[in-house]
């Protein structure tokens, strides 16, 4: 599955998809509902503290709107404004959705989040006050073609725009949160239809905190530049290799050169694009950041030699591409050919433990670059094994 659509469904759109598929098949008995009530606060909560303590701002302020959301129409005040708070919250509710979505890029909402929402909790207070009717006006605009949803016409085009916008930043890899707006909308129609918040509001509070415990995974294991998995899931993968693999080292060839030509960010861009051209590695092979300017990759199952022309293969791709980068000095962008070396050895045949069979891999990688760079070397077997091939 591409990376964008693994990133988009998994696992909030698979979480999501699963609840309300179960939700429609078989409903939901009223124990369950009421229960679902009480577990909505207690989850979002949950999703609150577990976001403050991991210092993850955007889930921090998406949670508290959603409380706050949760709260005004749970317990909303006496008299005709109630249906006005419950409009305008729900207006409210995806745009803050989306604006916090993006926190983690604009390091100055960080800290003006709470100022953000309280700011918005006390002119909604303001407007119910002193002039409900202009508020009753914003509401009832925009007759859209949206009539058949339960909820006010522009509250029904705003979730839908914010559902759009949500979903090209996670596609484009900029964010999350499309799945708890999704949950959290289909809570606020269930409101409106049956008078249940419960299951629409448990779901969102579940999506948040498996967003964050994705998000802490994802800290431990990905390579924060080249979003490869980094050395601890390497480390996981060489335990979990079966008895035959092929086990290679890759390091990009005067890399030095390129950095000090084209300056450091074109270097990390680099590393960027040489990642995405080892995932797509054929053979099976899965990619790794070892560190600096150097990747291992695993072959499960292959030999060494049935590696080689993968790696080749790869190898032939990546040096048939220029990448346009402008000098550090000034001056117009040129074409730059990147090369890889790589060393390759097997294991069983060049020992047992998945670690040396690596540390063989990097000496096959320094013969590579002995001879010239922009190749692939198998490793030589041990002088035993020769003596018995040969016989
Ligand atoms: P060789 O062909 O022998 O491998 O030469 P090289 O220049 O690629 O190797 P060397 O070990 O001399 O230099 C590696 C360079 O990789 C030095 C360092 O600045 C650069 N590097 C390491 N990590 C990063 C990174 O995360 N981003 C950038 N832009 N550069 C990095
Ligand atoms: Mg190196
Ligand atoms: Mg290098």
């Amino acid at each position: 599955m591409p990376r964008f659509l693994r990133g988009l469904f998994f696992p909030g759109g698979c979480l999501a998809a699963l609840a309300i598929g179960l939700r429609l098949h078989f409903g939901l008995e009223p124990d369950m509902l009421a229960w679902l009530e009480r577990l909505a606060p207690a989850l979002l909560v949950a999703g609150l503290l577990l976001a403050w303590r991991f210092h993850r701002s955007g889930p921090m302020y998406a949670a508290t709107a959603l409380l706050a959301v949760w709260a005004g129409l749970r317990f909303p005040p006496a008299g005709p404004e109630a249906s006005l708070l419950a409009g305008a919250l729900m207006l409210v509710l995806p745009l803050n959705l989306l604006l916090f979505a993006g926190v983690g890029r604009h390091p100055q909402l960080r800290s003006w989040g709470m100022f953000v929402l309280a700011a918005q909790a006390l002119a909604l207070a303001a407007l119910l006050r002193g002039a409900p009717e202009s508020l009753a006006r914003v509401l009832q605009a925009a007759p859209l073609v949206l009539a058949s949803l339960p909820v006010p016409q522009l509250v029904a085009g705003v979730w839908l725009l914010a559902g759009l916008a949500l979903l090209a930043r996670q596609l484009s890899g900029r964010g999350t949160g499309l799945w708890s707006l999704l949950a959290a909308g289909w809570g606020l129609v269930e409101l409106n239809t049956t008078g249940n918040l419960g299951f629409g509001f448990s779901l969102a509070g579940c999506l948040l905190l498996v967003e964050l415990v994705e998000m802490s995974y994802r800290l431990a294991y990905r390579d924060e530049l080249t979003g490869l998995p980094g050395r601890r899931a390497l480390a996981e993968a060489l335990d979990r290799l079966p008895r035959r693999a092929a086990l290679a080292m890759c390091d990009i060839d005067h890399f030095k050169k390129l950095n000090d030509r084209y300056g450091h960010a074109n270097g990390d861009l680099c590393l960027q694009w040489i990642a995405r051209q080892l995932e797509r590695a054929s053979g099976g092979g899965r990619a790794f950041r070892f560190g600096g300017e150097e990747f291992a990759m695993l072959f499960p199952g292959l030999s060494a030699a049935q590696a080689v022309p993968h790696l080749e293969a790869m190898c032939a791709g990546i040096r048939a591409e220029k990448l346009q980068l402008t000098p550090k000095r000034g001056g117009p962008a040129k074409p730059v050919g990147i090369t890889l070396s790589i060393g390759v050895a097997e294991l069983q045949s060049h020992g047992s433990d998945p670690r040396a069979v690596l540390k063989v891999a990097d000496e096959a990688l320094y013969q590579a670059k002995r001879q010239g760079r922009n190749k692939v070397c198998e490793a030589r077997l041990p002088k035993k094994k020769q003596v018995k091939a040969a016989a």
